[in-house]
């Protein structure tokens, strides 16, 4: 037991400094990966529950390391925000996304709303607005194409600022969605002020449905009450057709999910929701 236990041990400092060699190399790094372009999207599909039809796509950001292969944001988005890198990486995502959707619309691909995930440092920055509105006006898009995805946290930490900040994005025509939602510090005073056209609600709550009563109960009031603001409802980490056939009876609106399709390559997503255009 003794000698397993120093083994145990040994792995463990190993496996410490591998971690820390990684966190060191992630951080030197991550300020170069932009200039270097690294950075992909990945798009996985949002489906509308009543049609079963593609109506959107979540853009998703991941690292292309050259020596540690492909890295999701948990492995370094959390470092791009303490560093302050997350603006301009969050920049590119918007400008890679309008990019990415008037080529597939240019091919004649069937129009999809995409959704771009903003942290809240990117309303700090005074041209939110603009730097959308120029990625908008560059690509020939309206502001209808796109969706801005914000955790309830963003709009807590700064509320009058980033309530501006929103209201002027919403004047170029985007909606406006609420991620991870019953996660953070809900303040339905906020979600009103918000006006929020969507609430994404968070996996956590959709794992264990129908199975567990309390997420089950949680789900259903999430629903009813998006419905009383007149909002639609996003159930996010949907796997399984039983918890696939719990929210279409509860009456909620769209499905995002490995039961549809993981996050995928614009290629992938391409060649899967893409039609040939009609000759
Ligand atoms: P999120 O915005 O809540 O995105 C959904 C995450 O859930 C994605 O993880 C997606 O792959 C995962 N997911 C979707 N369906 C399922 C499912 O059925 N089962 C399971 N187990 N997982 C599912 P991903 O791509 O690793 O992204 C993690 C988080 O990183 C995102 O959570 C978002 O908060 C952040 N993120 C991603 N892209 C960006 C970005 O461009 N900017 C910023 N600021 N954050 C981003
Ligand atoms: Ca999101
Ligand atoms: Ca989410
Ligand atoms: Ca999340």
């Amino acid at each position: 037991a003794k000698s397993s236990g120093r083994n145990s041990y040994k792995f463990y400092t190993a496996d410490l400094n591998a971690r820390a060699r990684e966190i060191l190399a992630i951080e030197s790094q991550l300020r170069f990966a932009l200039e270097r372009d690294e950075f992909v999207l990945h798009y996985q599909p949002l489906v509308d529950m009543h049609s079963g039809r593609v109506v959107g796509a979540e853009a998703l950001i991941r690292w292309q390391h050259p020596n540690l292969g492909l890295i999701g944001p948990a492995g370094f988005i959390q470092v791009a925000e303490e560093r302050g890198f997350i603006v301009q990486i969050g920049n590119w995502v918007i400008r890679e996304a309008c990019r990415q959707l008037a080529e597939w619309l240019a091919r004649g691909l069937p129009a999809v709303k995409v959704s771009v995930n903003l942290s809240a440092l990117q309303f700090r920055q005074q041209e939110l607005s603009t730097v959308i509105e120029d990625a908008l006006a560059e690509h020939g898009l309206s502001g209808d194409c796109l969706d801005v995805e914000v955790t309830e946290t963003v709009v807590m930490e700064d509320a009058e600022a980033t309530l501006a900040a929103i209201e002027r994005i919403k004047g170029m025509g985007l909606s406006l969605s609420v991620d991870d939602f019953g996660t953070g510090y809900s303040s339905l005073s906020y979600l009103k002020r918000f006006k929020a056209d969507k609430i994404k609600i968070d996996r956590s709550f959709v794992r264990d449905i129908p199975g567990d009563s309390d997420d089950a109960a949680i789900t259903r009031a999430i629903i009813n009450m998006a419905k009383f603001l007149n909002m639609k409802v996003v159930a996010e980490g949907v796997e399984t057709r039983e918890q696939w056939d719990f929210l279409a009876g509860e009456g909620c609106d769209l499905v995002q999910g490995f039961l549809v399709a993981k996050p995928m390559p614009a290629a992938d997503f391409a060649a899967r929701y893409g039609k040939t255009p009609r000759v």
